[in-house]
């Protein structure tokens, strides 16, 4: 029986995650939660679960939920709160489904106590891929990808030699914007980027999927997550999401793990790891999807890709500068502060301006993190 603890529990990954959880009563048990804000469900998780522990990030809604639960359950406050509880906790495996920076600090906790992480939140690997890499080969933990591509990668990697590996191939759904010009994404609204056409997430990973920044994201994640230089990492634009990501060796074979698009499947593989579970939530019907197309991904319109790969080759703080300022107009961009095409300016704009350093440790990534973030806004009036 392992015990799971689920960081950002009432979101799309975390509900998922529970999913996965309540379909394995004999393989899995929850121990510990947490989430930002959303305590009415949370709530609910904790009484179903039986949870003992558990943290919200903001301080009034935690003390209100300890009020409600009263002595069933203990719930820390704060982001304090949160590494405690991650610093403390009774589990096996932390599933870390938050949004963000935010998931950096706690996941550090359970790689220093040699855990099995279940990485969902890509931002980690993106601001401090080599530090965390590092400290998981130190503690010995194991990050295991929860993304969907990552995951995929993950499973034709297995059994395979590094040396033997050519590139990988990331497949991109495109978003809702795959056939728009850069002229009509300056009047794309918040519920078009919203609408994406494959996947059902979070708004923040769905906004990033109209700008191509997550595939940007995702590169530098599967950069940290295998050890493969950025020239060795392809996208290709995939509408269908059936093919989840791709392997090709030296001899010019190529392995794809595919199915019909259900972020349950990588989660149930990375908690199962390496054995496989018999109880699948998704079916895959070929002949009722047809055709598998592939093309191209426009640079040139969809800018936040091309800036990605040049933090990967720039390291350093970059990669955390790009991310910030990403946050920040995502966020502005959600509230109808800003246009869609102000997204990639705004990073460009911060990348141009803050300063950058080699080599960084945790207290100049949190520093980088805050001055871009202070940037960033400056620049949406
Ligand atoms: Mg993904």
């Amino acid at each position: 029986m392992k015990k799971i603890a689920v960081l950002g529990s009432t979101g799309s990954i975390g509900t998922s995650s529970l999913d996965v959880v309540r379909a394995f009563p004999q393989s899995f048990c929850l121990t510990a939660l947490s989430v930002y804000s959303n305590i009415d469900l949370l709530e609910q998780q904790i009484r179903e679960f039986n949870i003992s522990v558990a943290a919200v990030v903001v301080p009034e809604k935690a003390a209100e939920l300890q009020s409600r639960v009263g002595g069933l359950c203990t719930v820390y406050a704060g982001t304090e709160g949160l590494k405690e509880l991650t610093a403390t906790a009774d589990y096996d495996v932390l599933i870390g489904a938050m949004v963000g920076f935010a998931g950096l600090a706690p996941t550090l906790e359970a790689i220093k106590r040699g855990k099995r992480i279940a990485l969902a939140n890509k931002e980690t690997l993106v601001v401090a891929g080599e530090l965390v890499t590092e400290l998981c080969k130190q503690y010995g933990a194991e990050l295991l990808p929860v993304d969907s591509e990552h995951s995929a990668l993950f499973q034709c990697l297995t059994g395979e030699e590094s040396k033997f590996v050519r590139r990988l191939i990331l497949t991109a759904s495109g978003g809702p914007f795959r056939n728009k010009t850069r002229e009509e994404l300056f009047t794309v609204s918040v519920a078009e980027a919203l609408n994406h056409p494959t996947w059902k997430m979070g708004s923040k990973i769905t906004i990033d999927s109209a700008s191509l920044m997550n595939k940007g994201l995702e590169v530098i994640e599967a950069r940290w997550l295998f050890g493969t230089g950025p020239e060795k990492i392809a996208v290709v634009v995939h509408p269908q999401s059936i093919v989840h990501s791709m392997v090709e060796f030296t001899d010019g074979s190529i392995k794809a793990q595919l199915s019909t698009p259900d972020m349950k499947l990588p989660i149930q593989y990375a908690l199962s790891y390496p054995d496989r579970l018999e109880r699948s939530f998704v079916e895959t019907n070929f002949p009722l999807i047809g055709s598998l197309t592939f093309t191209e991904p426009d640079l040139e319109t969809f800018r936040c890709l091309k800036m990605a790969y040049e933090v990967l080759s720039s390291g350093g703080t970059t990669p955390c500068i790009l991310n910030a300022a990403n946050e920040i107009a995502v966020d502005r961009f959600l509230k109808g502060q800003i246009g869609f095409m102000q997204i990639p300016e705004i990073i460009g704009k911060s990348l141009e301006k803050v300063e950058s350093f080699s080599h960084p440790d945790l207290e100049t990534l949190f520093e980088c993190d805050k001055i871009t973030r202070k940037f960033a806004e400056s620049l949406v009036f």
